[in-house]
């Protein structure tokens, strides 16, 4: 071919141009969003050189979103930036939000909330029906407290939405403004943040010529995967995105997340049609249920923290990395080269599980 015909040959749909100009595009349409800077961005792209040699597969790479960097970090920080300045926006005094005891999006809201010098009012959904002082009072329920949230217990099963609303129209009528956040974070606002990530981690590859197979995470609450599918597609990126569930099973977690991408899409307002076998969950890992350790989380949490010095969670991304580790055994990934599993934080919820991991005492 000469020189002229290049000039004319068009490029190719992953040509790292246009991934970057594609990026550069996904830039402008979140920068129409107010944002407030929480998190230590863009978080590191690691290999786990160890991990992939024991399980003898395609090269490993961890997402360090557990360094996102507020209050021990973790996924939630993302969603908050565009959720806290949602909030701000709208004149906001406190913030009210719920999730399940050890919850990490308690745990981020109330640090993000003292950072800001807003009120934050936490409700906990007793989801696992544990009594061990260490699960109701350790770990993220203790940083929640630092923090100085304001924190309720309700029992499983709740209507934690309705909760939340008569708890803000108390609040109201005290002559309080307060600000209502899901579950997780999880609207088309916070999953603005994971958009955002799934343009800073295609740039980051682009950077140093990687090219990333599939992307894997734990999905629980949806707001991280829904941002990641809107955000690929913005970008067109060919990766493989995958959620491992937590709790839901595959049907309603898939649904959960395409009908969240598909008004995070309409929230960013480019006109995206998000497809549905784009979204992608496997819930075999959750075991007895959401927050109830399994013998596989176990075994996936000791050998991460014994071969790459990583701390992974027992009720999100030890589940998750499970599930990563299971599928690559069972050929799932056969073909990939390149495999990122996206460390959602959560390593404080460890302290709420201390005998779950069977650990003994002193050598001597
Ligand atoms: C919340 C959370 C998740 C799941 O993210 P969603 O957006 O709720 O699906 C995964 N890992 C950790 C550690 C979390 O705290």
């Amino acid at each position: 071919m000469s020189a002229s015909d290049e000039t004319t040959t068009p490029e190719p749909a992953g040509a790292p141009e246009m991934m970057a100009s594609r990026c550069k595009d996904l830039s402008i349409a979140l920068a129409r969003f107010p944002r407030v800077r929480l998190g230590h961005l863009p978080t590191p792209l690691e290999s786990m050189d160890r991990l992939s040699e024991h399980l003898g597969g395609p090269r490993l790479w961890v997402k360090r979103d557990d360094c996102t960097g507020l209050s021990s970090g973790g996924n939630k920080t993302r969603k908050l930036e565009y959720l806290m300045a949602d909030a701000q926006a709208k004149g906001a005094n406190c913030i009210v939000t719920q999730g399940a005891t050890q919850s990490n999006h308690a745990r981020q809201t109330a640090a993000a909330a003292a950072k800001l010098d807003m009120r934050c009012h936490i409700l906990l959904e007793d989801r696992t029906g544990s009594n061990d002082p260490n699960y109701t009072l350790n770990g993220n329920v203790l940083l929640d407290r630092l923090h100085d949230a304001t924190v309720s217990k309700r029992a499983s099963g709740t209507d934690m939405n309705a909760e939340m609303e008569a708890l803000a129209a108390t609040l109201r009528d005290d002559g309080q403004t307060p600000y209502i956040i899901p579950g997780g974070g999880s609207n088309p606002t916070g999953a603005l943040g994971y958009v955002n990530c799934a343009r800073e981690l295609v740039e980051q590859a682009t950077e140093i010529g990687l090219h990333i197979d599939a992307f894997v995470h734990a999905t629980g609450s949806s707001g991280t995967q829904a941002g990641l599918v809107t955000g690929l597609a913005a970008i067109q990126s060919d990766m493989h995105l995958l959620g491992i569930g937590v709790r839901a099973p595959q049907g309603k977690q898939e649904d959960m997340v395409f009908d969240l991408a598909q008004r995070t899409a309409d929230h960013l307002g480019t006109g995206l049609q998000i497809d549905r076998a784009q979204v992608r969950a496997n819930c075999d890992y959750v075991g007895p249920g959401y927050g109830l350790p399994t013998e596989g989380m176990i075994k996936a949490v000791k050998l991460l923290a014994r071969t790459e010095g990583l701390l992974f969670d027992p009720v999100y991304s030890g589940k998750g990395l499970d599930g990563l580790i299971d599928l690559i055994r069972k050929g799932y990934f056969d073909g990939m080269d390149n495999i990122v599993f996206l460390h959602t934080g959560g390593s404080a919820a460890l302290f709420g599980y201390p005998d779950t991991f069977d650990l003994h005492g002193y050598a001597d």
